[in-house]
């Protein structure tokens, strides 16, 4: 096809796109087409409309204002949210460093889900492709190669990024229910908002002296709680690609930063992870804190999980030293 030929074809198929940006607010299913290649790596605005509106959200709070009830609300589900996305969405369904059982997995790709983060076979086949190709060129979001806030939050917002490559995650796509959850990944956080607020309803008639309300759970409990949560995690792959120590001369800029350690619950020990991303514990040396990996311990004890994968004694060997 000429080049005008292509442009013409290019703008026709224009509003077909718009409306299938649209859709895919609640049903990822259409993404297997993509745009030409040059707007398959533009940000989608329509598609990003529902991320920058979360931000704005958080405004709401001038109006609902803050009381210990939201607060402890929002730190309780960014916790939860955090485990499930470092123990389960990481080190479970992208690296396999442990086993456990159908309703557990199926517990936390839900909980996980609830991260807006999209589903589990979605993020786990970007977190592949990551390690695969770690800082060149096919790494969807390094900041050596696109830049500080391109890998920060530009990159899963373009039509390439949207779909699920499910010949990634061949082992995780054999379950219906987590292809379900993958496909309408938006229908958990919303029933997580309708029930923070119904909460918050129920506290301000049956506890007035916990001064709280629907508003107020709302804002705080899932809006503030997820953008908080949302750039916690991808400080990974921008800031520990770029802030911190190298222990291993890995062939990416992964580092390790005892700070974003302590914000992501042990996924700061990104160095150590990219050195052996086999074990479920990312902390080498008992000084390392992660919280994840002492979760996972906690797990195991209670039988929930098991096989947790350490790290090998000649990895710790290296570490040592
Ligand atoms: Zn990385
Ligand atoms: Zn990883």
């Amino acid at each position: 096809m000429s080049t005008r030929a292509t442009r013409v074809a290019s703008r026709a198929a224009q509003p077909m796109f718009r409306r299938r940006s649209l859709r895919q607010w609640f049903d990822t299913a259409d993404a297997s087409e993509l745009p030409d290649a040059t707007r398959a790596d533009r940000i989608d605005w329509l598609r990003a409309v529902p991320f920058v509106a979360m931000h704005l959200a958080c405004l709401g709070a001038i109006w609902t204002g803050v009381s210990p009830t939201a607060l402890g609300v929002a730190a309780a589900l960014y916790a939860l949210r955090m485990f499930a996305l470092t123990g389960f969405y990481h080190r479970y369904f992208s690296h396999k460093t442990f086993r456990t059982s159908r309703a557990v997995q199926f517990a936390f790709a839900l909980i996980g889900a609830a991260c807006v983060q999209r589903g589990p076979l979605w993020w786990a086949a970007h977190h592949r492709n990551h390690h695969r190709h770690a800082d060149t060129a096919l790494d969807p979001h390094s900041p050596s190669v696109r830049g500080f806030v391109w890998s920060h939050m530009g990159w899963f917002l373009t039509p390439r990024a949207f779909r699920t490559e499910l010949e990634r995650v061949p082992d995780l796509a054999i379950f219906p229910e987590l292809r379900w959850l993958d496909r309408y990944d938006i229908a958990v956080p919303v029933l997580l908002a309708l029930a923070l607020y119904a909460l918050g309803v129920l506290l301000q008639h049956v506890a007035p002296s916990w001064h709280t309300s629907g508003g107020q759970l709302l804002v705080w409990g899932f809006f503030i709680s997820t953008v908080v949560l949302f750039h916690a995690t991808v400080t990974i792959n921008s800031l520990a690609h770029r802030y911190g120590s190298r222990r291993f001369a890995t062939r990416d800029d992964s580092r390790n930063n005892p700070w974003l350690a302590l914000l992501t619950f042990g996924e700061g020990w990104h160095n150590n992870h990219h050195y052996f991303p086999g074990s479920a514990q990312q902390g080498f040396r008992w000084w390392e804190i992660d919280l994840t990996w002492y979760g996972l311990r906690l797990m195991a004890l209670l039988g929930l999980v098991h096989d947790l994968k350490p790290v090998p004694a000649w990895v710790l060997g290296k570490a040592a030293r």
